[in-house]
């Protein structure tokens, strides 16, 4: 059988249905099924994206049976109508819009009056007796079709009219008479056959094709490609062509139309919300040229009419179940519905809606967890910057800690601390930053740096304080010494006001309007259910017991990772770390790591206080530990008075820890490998901590975590160390506690050994930051250079370093599991990596049975529902772990 490529709708009856958005895109979709559920649909068909495919897979061309199928359409639809295309004395009028199964801004603007021409608008006339009327249609109809489909500047158009109302000493469109559009409708035909080479199509078939070519050649314009990207709309999708019959709004008073939505969109309440205008068609209500009334005026203006239009719009939200955003015409007192679909809505409306349409019993519990994007609570947890506020975007990076910050520029971190100190809003603007930066960052509204990706030091401990970051904006220029930085000829100096958008990557020049956070009692009952649903565990990312405190309030269930060399950096503690590094003998360096082990004994008991029983994962030390030491003789200078060591002997150290590639030097359990002093402070500051809690009645079970493990030697290697010092320790404070010994799976060569190592490691945790820079090859913190193009020429559909890649590192994961869980059944195995709050990474490691997330705080809301929607499409779904949503 050929296949079915137009699908008619209209008189109460549609070829297709609502759940075909996949081949009808969701306007199509949402007419077939209004009309089949009897709503008052002006009659059309819908040519399925299956066309759209066909054109792009055959060089622009269109399947041949399509011809046939249309015209039988058209036939058809001029019989339901009772119109003619082309027929003067009774003309059809028809509507052309793209519509994509996903609701896409980017595409095409829809084509009205598609029909007219010379001969017809003479017809229109004759039947309405309203030339004006006749006039403005066909004028906005070129205008339109020229700009579509023949790509001429709107603005073109725009002269043309101005400059007849110039002529004319008028101002508004409305005050233009029949002679005045006449003239315009001929300037305009000049205009279209000067820029096209041939005359504006007279025929209305041949502008109907023209019109259905442009939404096909539309889906791949530049906007829609953009939008697709940005929102992860597979570009192999398609749109659908729905040509409908035109109804008109704007044949005198008792016409008219409007928009609404059943819903307020903003706030969620139960209110029906909307705008019309009388005697107007759709795009003037849109078009802000007039001020529409609010819809309640409808009740006086046409009472009829508005209370069919409630009856018909609370039906139809019952029958999808969710809030419509509709659009509706009104002819000479008949009421049509143009469209309806699921309405867009802000975050804390999506929640509102969903609690409450489960209290209407309009949807279920699972349901309403599925209506909410756990990105989308972003929103809910950060300011977000005011959307009616026009924007000046000078540049864009990575989104790398979400949320909106503004402040005056900055470019050192002591000055960011003193000025951020004394209450004053700053940005921290650096090339990128490194833990020296940390008070600085701490006191700022937002950091902004020019390089490094989303496992960057900037923003990992962004995302952990919640500020506001973007990182990795390689085109702008960074002048430390200048105080300034440039882009495309716009140069930011230090006092400038600037605002970041940590969630979209924009940097903003100005001090753009700031919309605060606001938690409602919703959002307490949506998480809530949420938690009843979710198998997965949710930890957090924090190393500080202030950390730890906002954590529990956004509901984590213990700390997955605390990467205990933050601690190391605070300004009183520092010197002593150095002094370690230095040290010449193994005597030396004990006396250096005694004076930092009640710093971080009383860290410990911070953090296990704060988590009140909950399990707390402690990483022994990570980074290479040049990381610590001065950059700059000056610095070093400043050292050694400190510590009473030399400079040379300080810039010789540092010289001597130099690397070339220290993401795979010596750090890591190579660290505690070769200094076995440090592992053992560690433990012993833990043990310490969990004894002294004890003896106070508080429950502790610490996890020591040994990073970087490949080796199931290495692992034995630390274990041996933390299990001697552990039960010294508790011998010396006569207390036991239990406490577990773990690895992070973060080299590959530990995921595939995971057996061996599993045999010996108590608890997995995957770094999947490591995990992902070893398996791709990719330096973590270089990639951010050449990530943007990989993205932008599609050879990555996202950053793996944002989302996790699940075919290739997640099946490392999943080797894992299995391997591991042979050897030790039910082991725990979590994931501490940034994937841990990303909601796909999070929905994939429900599927291949982690016990737990881990992310930094402020993601803890979004990792939750994140793993109650996993649970939800695991019974709806079966099959493979991995998967792009
Ligand atoms: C990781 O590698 O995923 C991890 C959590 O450790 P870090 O980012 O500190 O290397
Ligand atoms: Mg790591």
């Amino acid at each position: 059988m050929a296949t079915k490529y137009v699908y008619f709708f209209g008189a109460g009856k549609a070829d297709g249905k609502g759940t075909m958005k996949d081949l009808l895109g969701g306007k199509g979709a949402g007419l077939a099924e209004m009309t089949n559920a009897g709503v008052p649909v002006p009659p059309g068909y819908t040519i399925t994206t299956d066309v759209c495919r066909y054109y792009y897979a055959n060089k622009e061309k269109l399947p041949k049976e399509l011809e046939g199928q249309q015209k039988a359409a058209l036939e058809k639809l001029q019989k339901t109508i009772q119109k003619s295309f082309g027929d003067p004395s009774n003309p059809l009028l028809v509507s052309v819009r793209s519509g994509a199964k996903f609701s896409m801004p980017g595409m095409m603007d829809t084509i009205l009056n598609l029909g007219i021409n010379d001969v017809v608008v003479e017809g229109l006339t004759q039947l309405t007796g309203n030339p004006r009327f006749a006039w403005d249609a066909y004028r906005r109809f070129i205008a339109m079709y020229g700009n579509v489909v023949g790509g001429i500047e709107k603005n073109e158009f725009e002269h043309i009219l101005e400059a007849q109302k110039h002529q004319r000493g008028v101002k508004l469109d409305t005050e233009l008479n029949v002679n005045d559009l006449q003239e315009i409708v001929i300037d305009f035909k000049k205009l279209y056959a000067a820029k096209i080479g041939e005359d504006f199509p007279q025929d209305p078939l041949k502008q109907l094709a023209g019109a259905r070519d442009a939404v096909f050649k539309s889906w791949n314009n530049p906007r829609a490609n953009y939008y697709r990207k940005q929102n992860k709309i597979s570009d192999a999708l398609g749109t659908a062509v729905n040509v409908q019959s035109m109804v008109f709004g704007n044949m005198g008073d008792d016409s008219g139309t409007g928009v609404g939505f059943t819903r307020n969109p903003s706030t969620g309440e139960k209110v029906f919300y909307g705008e019309y205008l009388t005697n107007a068609q759709g795009e003037d209500v849109v078009a802000g040229i007039r001020t529409p009334k609010p819809i309640a005026e409808l009740a006086k203006d046409m009472p009829v009419v508005y209370k069919q239009l409630r009856e018909i719009t609370s039906k139809l939200e019952k029958h999808y179940r969710d809030i419509q955003d509709f659009e509706f015409t009104i002819e000479k007192g008949v009421l049509f519905m143009l469209q309806t679909r699921t309405g867009k809505r802000t975050a804390a409306s999506a929640v509102r809606i969903a609690v409450e349409m489960v209290k209407e019993k309009l949807i279920t519990k699972e349901e309403a967890l599925m209506r909410v994007e756990p990105e989308q609570l972003d929103q809910l947890l950060h300011k977000v910057i005011d959307p009616k506020a026009q924007l000046k975007v000078i540049a864009k990076g990575l989104p790398a800690s979400p949320g909106a910050a503004t402040g005056q520029a900055v470019f050192d971190a002591d000055t960011a601390a003193e000025r951020g100190g004394n209450g004053e809003k700053v940005i921290l603007i650096r090339q990128e930053t490194n833990p020296d930066d940390i008070h600085g960052m701490d006191a700022a509204q937002g950091i902004l740096t020019a390089r490094g990706g989303m496992t960057s030091h900037a923003a990992v401990v962004a995302r952990g304080m919640g500020k506001s970051c973007v990182a990795g904006c390689e085109e702008i220029r960074v002048s430390e010494s200048a105080k300034q930085f440039s882009i495309n000829g716009t140069t930011v100096k230090e006092n400038e006001w600037i605002t970041l958008d940590g969630s979209t990557g924009r940097v903003i020049l100005g001090k753009a309007p700031l919309i605060e956070p606001e938690i409602s009692g919703e959002f307490g009952v949506f998480m809530g259910w949420a938690d009843q649903i979710r198998q997965l565990k949710v930890r957090s990312n924090s190393d500080i017991p202030r950390d730890a405190i906002v954590a529990r309030e956004f509901g984590a269930e213990g700390i997955g990772l605390c990467r205990t060399e933050h601690m190391f950096f605070a300004e009183e503690r520092l010197p002593f770390m150095q002094q370690m590094i230095v040290a010449q003998d193994v005597e030396a360096r004990k006396q250096a790591l005694a004076k930092l082990l009640p710093f971080q004994k009383e860290d410990f008991k911070g953090l296990f206080r704060e988590m009140k029983g909950y399990g707390v994962t402690i990483r022994t030390i990570d980074p290479p530990l040049h990381e610590f030491l001065p950059k700059t003789r000056e610095d070093a200078e400043v050292l050694s008075k400190k510590i009473g060591v030399s400079t040379d002997k300080i810039m010789h150290a540092a010289e001597e820890l130099h690397e070339f590639n220290p993401m795979l030097g010596h750090r890591g359990c190579r660290l505690g490998i070769t200094y076995p002093e440090i592992t053992e402070m560690q433990v012993k500051a833990i043990i310490s901590a969990a004894c002294e809690l004890a003896k106070e009645k508080i429950k502790v079970v610490p996890e020591i975590m040994i990073p970087l493990v490949g080796n199931v030697t290495e692992f034995r290697d630390q274990k041996d160390i933390a299990v001697r010092v552990a039960e010294e320790t508790m011998k010396e404070y006569g207390v036991k506690i239990q406490y577990q010994i773990g690895t992070m799976i973060e080299v590959p060569r530990g995921a595939l050994t995971a057996d061996e190592i599993a045999a010996e490691a108590e608890f997995f945790s995957f770094g999947t930051n490591d995990l992902t820079q070893m398996t791709l090859g990719f330096s973590r913190d270089d990639a951010g250079k050449f990530i943007k193009a990989y993205l932008d020429k599609k050879i990555f559909k996202d950053d793996p370093f944002q989302t996790l890649d699940q075919v290739g590192v997640g099946q490392l994961m999943q080797m894992a599991v299995l391997k591991g869980r042979k050897v030790r059944k039910d082991m725990k195995m979590g994931i501490c990596g940034e994937h841990g709050g990303d909601p796909a990474s999070v929905k994939f490691c429900h599927r291949i049975g982690l016990s737990y997330v881990s992310c930094s705080p402020y993601r803890v809301p979004i990792a939750r529902l994140a793993a109650a929607q996993a649970v939800i499409e695991g019974k709806s779904k079966k099959g493979s772990a991995y998967s792009s949503k």
